[in-house]
């Protein structure tokens, strides 16, 4: 599985704060990106951020 953001992210670091191991901040551009993979371990975490953000920009893929 792997996450995917989308364009129209605002940065509000509630994904990186939810889900460290898969979304982190790209601070040059304060936009949230994916840098690590969804695995069993982390895919609560992962799920929860995707419901989460504001503005809907996180998809879980399979
Ligand atoms: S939760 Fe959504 S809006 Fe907030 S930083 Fe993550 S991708 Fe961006």
């Amino acid at each position: 599985m792997k996450a995917i953001i989308n364009d129209g992210c605002i940065g509000c670091t509630m994904c990186t704060s939810t889900c460290e191991e898969v979304f982190r901040m790209n601070e040059d551009e304060n936009v949230a990106e994916v840098y690590g993979a969804v695995t069993a371990d982390n895919i609560d975490d992962a799920r929860e951020a995707e419901e989460n953000c504001p503005v809907g920009v996180i998809v879980i893929e399979d």
